[in-house]
């Protein structure tokens, strides 16, 4: 086993009970998922040996290998972190225990057409703190109306929102937005409560905003391998 993932681990964990000391938080209410794409389903067990029991994809097919792969391990949640796509909802549906990115309501649509047999599943609205329509996320403004149309899907249980903050802005002032989206989606759904934000190069500030779900790759697993 890798000594210096080890390290690495221990480090975001120390660094992610300062940020919540330092906002009076609970670290029961923060859910570190570690971001393991483009890695080897050998690091995912690597991890799970280190204690960590919730990983992060972003592509369904690395997802549905990976989870193949490691179909023994029990208490492994996966959370789909990616752009959705229609075509791929069953896929994902069978892969993942979360989503972290429905932004329109076709996505939803499709994910709930895909329920089968399966348990309900948890849903976050992405929202896009960008400027750029291009970026995966629902508007800020549409994060309501959308959280409204995913609450009235049975096999799909809303949980709150989730975002990647923009690189050219301070973090914390885009994880206000970011907080003000979950108000809006808590008003439609009271207990919507989760918020998935903090990656990486802003976890603190978002622990700070109240963020429940990090979603930290690198400076856990080191550098990715390119991309194929
Ligand atoms: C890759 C990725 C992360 C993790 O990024 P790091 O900067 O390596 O921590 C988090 N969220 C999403 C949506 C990602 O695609």
């Amino acid at each position: 086993m890798d000594t210096a993932l080890a390290d690495r681990l221990a480090a975001v964990d120390e660094r992610i009970q300062d940020a919540a000391r330092a906002a009076g938080r609970d670290l029961a209410g923060i859910t570190r998922i570690v971001v393991t794409k483009f890695h080897p389903a050998s690091l995912v067990s690597d991890l799970y040996a280190l204690g960590v029991r919730h990983v992060g994809e972003n592509r369904q097919q690395e997802l549905t290998a990976k989870r193949a792969e490691l179909v023994g391990i029990p208490d492994l949640v996966w959370h789909f972190i990616g752009q959705a796509q229609t075509n791929k909802a069953r896929a994902v549906r069978a892969a993942a225990d979360a989503v972290h990115s429905v932004d329109r309501s076709r996505i939803a649509d499709a994910l709930h057409g895909a329920a089968d047999g399966h348990a309900a599943l948890d849903v976050l609205v992405q929202v896009n703190l960008t400027d750029d329509p291009g970026r995966g996320g629902v508007a800020p403004d549409g994060a309501e109306r959308l959280a409204a149309h995913v609450a009235e899907l049975s096999s799909l249980r809303l949980r709150g929102v989730m975002a990647v903050a923009p690189l050219d802005e301070e973090p914390a002032r885009a994880f206000e937005r970011l907080r003000r989206s979950a108000d809006a989606v808590r008003s439609v759904v009271p207990d919507a409560g989760w918020i998935s934000a903090g990656m990486t190069g802003d976890f603190p500030e978002a622990i700070a905003m109240g963020a429940t779900h990090l979603r930290i790759g690198s400076a856990i697993t080191g550098p990715r391998p390119p991309r194929d």
